[in-house]
């Protein structure tokens, strides 16, 4: 005998899956990205199997339960044909009566992630905790691509704030910048880390990391980047570094990285929309250098 079911799927159309080595969670949308039965890539981890080998835990008692479902409901049926009523005139009468219920199905829904992607690849789209990953199907890391997506976030924020009041535009300002670059020093660090896995290089300070990579690998992540803007870099990370660390005030570390006045020390640092819209085009400009690099 056999029974064909659908797995639920969340309200977008997702699976979950669970990769059987490292145990983490995960969900694509079967139909998308490549045709044909493909092997499933792990997006944490990488490991590579047929798909029936990442089946989530609720989905197998899903499967266990819609069987035990279905089976004790057979027996109850056919145990029910045996019922005897009792017959109300006689002297000595019985009854047989079934009672009990068939065995309750399991239902479950898929867990939330923190992140969606369309891989610009295969066209699968996929969920997976954090940001970054390889695509279940194509197997390619897209840590570029997630990366662009977000910084384009950060650039729609700017743009819908523009008529918004002072205060909350200035909060909006602040959070894109100090956002794009932590999302640039994330994209940095897992990239470097698929090339060498020892490295560890903070690209908070972007300074550091351009000189640590001349000398490492010859390779210049500001390459393409006139001295002007790489400038505006070097101002945008020393202001970030002082509105995450300094409440936004001026310190002497600031002064003498950006050779500003000494009149400054103290103040609160100022940062425009124009500006971070500028510097996310930069922080782009230096992804892209790096994933030529790492490829
Ligand atoms: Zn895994
Ligand atoms: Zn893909």
């Amino acid at each position: 005998m056999e029974i064909k079911l659908s797995m639920p799927t969340d309200n977008k159309g997702l699976t979950g899956r669970e990769c059987p080595v490292c145990k983490k969670y995960f969900k694509i949308k079967f139909g998308t990205g490549l045709k044909g039965p493909v092997p499933c890539h792990c997006p944490y981890c990488n490991y590579i199997a047929p798909h029936d080998q990442f089946w989530t835990e609720e989905q197998i008692n899903y499967v266990k339960s819609v069987a035990l479902n279905y089976v004790s409901n057979e027996l109850l049926k056919t145990f029910k044909k045996s019922e005897v009523k009792a017959k109300p005139n006689q002297l000595i009468s019985f009854e047989i009566k079934v009672k009990g219920k068939p065995t309750p199905i399991a239902y479950y829904s898929e867990r939330d992630l923190e992140q969606n992607v369309l891989c610009k690849n295969c066209t699968l789209e996929y969920a997976i905790y954090g940001k970054f990953g390889y695509c279940p199907d194509c197997g390619i890391h897209n840590s570029h691509e997630i990366f662009i997506t977000n910084i384009e976030l950060f650039k729609k924020l700017l743009t819908l704030s523009q008529n918004s009041d002072p205060a909350v535009s200035k909060l909006i300002i602040e959070d894109a910048l100090e956002n794009s670059i932590s999302t640039f020093d994330g994209f940095c660090r897992g990239a470097l880390k698929i090339k060498d896995s020892t490295l560890n290089i903070s690209f908070q300070n972007i300074d550091n990391a351009r000189k640590s990579l001349i000398k490492k690998y010859n390779f210049n992540i500001a390459q393409g980047i006139n001295k002007t803007d790489w400038e505006k870099i070097i101002f945008a990370f020393q202001k970030r570094h002082l509105l995450a660390h300094n409440l936004g005030k001026i310190d002497q570390e600031y002064i003498n990285k950006t050779n500003s006045g000494q009149g400054l020390l103290g103040k609160p640092v100022s940062i425009s929309r124009e500006e971070v819209i500028k510097i996310t085009d930069l922080l782009k400009k230096m992804a892209e250098n790096l994933s030529v690099f790492i490829s």
